[in-house]
C-alpha cells in the first residue's frame, strides 16, 4: 500500500514563505515520493514550481529564494490515478480571466467519468482527477472571475459536483483555502502563527508535524464539509455540504499506517494508538515466546504495546536502511524478496534460536512477508509468530490509497491457515476490527472499507459481485500469486 499526496498551506503576511512551504511538504514527505511542488503568490501573480523526484530534490535554496511571497501551498505526489510524469505533478494551475488559482489534492475521486463529460473532456487527452477537479472550479469561476473572493463562490459551486476523496489546499491571488469531502476520508488540520488573540498567519496541512516544523500551532481539524478561507479578513469557515448531512469516514489505515507516528487525528496521537492496538493484539491473540520485535518503522510501536501487555520482553530483530524512504524501488513481479533486503537485514546474534513475536501493520499481498518470515529463518529464528495489528485486507480502497485488485489481495481469497503456511510462520493471526476501534479510542466516524466491503460512498465494483471462492473450495497456493 501507499500513501496518496500530502498537502500543505500558509498564508503569513510579510513573510517571504517558500522556505516555510518546503518544511511544510518535507514534512509530508512520507505521503507522497513521486513528485514535490509549490505555488507562491505575492498577491499580483502565482509562480508554480514543481517537479518529479523527492522534495529536496525539485527545491532547493536558489530556487526557493526565487519564490517569494507570503501565502503559498504545497504538495507530495503518490499517484493513484493518472500518470507519474511531470504532468501529472501539483499544484495544478488554472487562470480565469484576470484571475488564477492552484489546487492540490489528497485522495481519489469516484466520479471522474461523470466529471470528464461534464468539463468536456477529449477522449485520449489525459487528465487526472485532480485536472478534472481544477478545471471544474475554473469553469464555475469564469462567471465571478472579477469578484472579490470568486474562487470561494466557485468552490460553492462545483464541490457538490465532485464525489470521492478529497482534502485539498487551494490557492489565489490574496488567499489560501482548505476543503474537506463531506466524508473527510483524508486528513487536514489548521494551525495558527502567533498568539489565539492575535493570530499573525495561518497554514493548512495533512498533519498536524506538518504544522510543529514551521512553528504554527495545532488548532483543529478541518472538517467534512468544510470549506476554510483564509486571507486578509482572517481565517472564516462555512460549508458546501450541510453539517446534519455529513457523515465522516476518515481512512482508518492513517492510524495503522499512513499517518506519522506523532500526528494528532482525531484528537488522538497515532503512536499511542499504535502502542494499544499491539496491546489489545497481546490480549486478544497470546502466543509462548522470547522477543517481540516489530516490522520497522510501523510495526514498532504495536510491537512495544505487545511486549508490554505480554511480559514477553521487546528486542531489535531487524536494522532498516534510513535512506530507502517508504517504497521499494522495485515492486515488480519477482523483486519484492530483493526489496526486503535493500530495505531490511536481520540482526543475526539477537534472533538465533529465538522464538520470536513479529508484529506487522498489514498484510497485502502477502509476498513482502513471506520475504521477511524467510529471512527471519534463515538468520536461525527457531519460530515466527506472526500478529498484524489490523484485520484482514480484504476489498480495494478507491479512495486515494494504491492497492492491488481484489484478486491479488491475499486475505480476499484465502483463509487463515492458507496465508499462514504461505508466509511459512509457524502461527499468525490479527488484530479485531472491534480491537482496532477500541485501540483509537473514537468510537465512530471511520472508513474501514478495505476491511469490511461497506464503501461510504458508490464505487467502480460492485462489493456483492466481486466475491471470494466458496468456502469449501480448495484453493491452490502459488509459491509467488499472479501479478504480483
Ligand atoms: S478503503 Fe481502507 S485504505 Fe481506503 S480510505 Fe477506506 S480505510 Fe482507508
Amino acid at each position: 500500500m501507499k500513501e496518496a499526496c500530502g498537502v500543505f498551506g500558509i498564508y503569513l503576511p510579510g513573510a517571504d514563505v517558500s522556505h516555510l512551504t518546503f518544511d511544510g511538504i518535507f514534512a509530508l514527505q512520507h505521503r507522497g515520493q513521486e513528485s514535490a511542488g509549490m505555488a507562491v503568490s505575492d498577491g499580483v501573480s502565482i509562480t508554480v514550481v514543481k517537479d518529479t523526484g523527492l522534495v529536496a530534490s525539485v527545491f532547493d535554496d536558489r530556487t526557493l529564494y526565487g519564490l517569494n511571497g507570503s501565502l503559498s501551498i504545497g504538495h507530495t505526489r503518490y499517484s493513484t490515478a493518472g500518470s507519474q510524469d511531470w504532468s501529472s505533478a501539483q499544484p495544478v494551475y488554472r487562470t480565469v480571466g484576470s484571475q488564477s488559482f492552484a489546487l492540490a489534492h489528497n485522495g481519489n475521486l469516484t466520479n471522474t467519468d461523470q466529471l470528464a463529460e461534464r468539463v468536456g473532456a477529449l477522449p485520449g487527452i489525459g487528465l487526472t482527477d485532480s485536472d478534472m477537479m481544477a478545471e471544474l472550479i475554473a469553469q464555475s469561476f469564469l462567471a465571478n472571475a472579477e469578484v472579490v473572493d470568486g474562487l470561494h463562490d466557485a468552490l460553492h459551486k462545483a464541490l457538490p459536483l465532485i464525489e470521492g476523496a478529497f482534502s485539498l489546499t487551494l490557492l489565489d491571488q490574496d488567499r489560501i483555502y482548505g476543503v474537506r469531502d463531506p466524508h473527510g476520508f483524508r486528513p487536514l488540520c489548521l494551525g495558527r502563527f502567533g498568539s489565539e488573540e492575535e493570530p499573525t498567519g495561518w497554514a493548512l496541512a495533512s498533519e498536524s508535524p506538518a504544522l510543529d516544523v514551521v512553528g504554527a500551532t495545532f488548532v483543529r481539524e478541518v472538517d467534512p464539509g468544510e470549506i476554510v478561507t483564509i486571507g486578509p479578513e482572517g481565517v472564516s469557515s462555512d460549508r458546501y455540504a450541510p453539517a446534519g448531512e455529513t457523515d465522516a469516514h476518515l481512512c482508518i489505515f492513517e492510524f495503522v499506517y499512513f499517518a506519522r507516528p506523532d500526528s494528532l487525528l482525531r484528537g488522538k496521537e497515532v503512536h499511542g494508538a499504535r502502542r494499544r492496538m499491539g496491546q489489545l493484539l497481546a490480549q486478544q491473540v497470546p502466543v509462548e515466546a522470547d522477543m517481540v520485535m516489530g516490522v520497522p518503522d510501523s510495526g514498532v510501536p504495536a510491537a512495544e504495546g505487545y511486549a508490554l501487555a505480554s511480559g514477553i520482553p521487546y528486542g531489535q530483530g531487524l536494522v532498516k536502511n534510513r535512506y530507502m524512504g517508504r517504497t521499494f524501488i522495485n515492486p515488480e513481479q519477482g523483486a519484492r524478496e530483493k526489496g526486503v533486503k535493500r530495505k531490511l537485514n536481520p540482526l543475526r546474534e539477537n534472533i538465533k534460536g529465538k522464538r520470536l513475536v513479529v508484529v506487522d501493520d498489514s498484510v497485502v499481498r502477502g509476498t513482502t512477508t513471506r520475504a521477511l518470515v524467510k529471512m527471519l529463518k534463515e538468520a536461525g529464528a527457531a519460530e515466527v509468530h506472526l500478529r498484524i495489528s489490523s484485520p484482514p485486507f480484504k476489498w480495494p480502497c478507491f479512495y486515494g490509497i494504491d492497492t492491488p485488485t481484489r484478486a491479488e489481495l491475499l486475505a480476499a481469497t484465502h483463509s487463515i491457515e492458507e496465508i499462514t503456511a504461505y508466509i511459512g510462520a509457524d502461527t499468525m493471526a490479527y488484530l479485531s476490527l472491534e480491537h482496532l476501534v477500541e485501540a483509537i479510542g473514537v468510537e465512530k466516524g471511520f472508513c474501514d472499507a478495505c476491511l469490511s466491503g461497506n464503501y461510504p460512498t458508490p464505487v467502480a465494483i460492485s462489493p456483492a459481485k466481486d466475491v471470494a471462492p466458496p468456502a469449501n473450495e480448495p484453493v491452490e497456493l502459488q509459491p509467488a500469486l499472479p501479478g504480483v
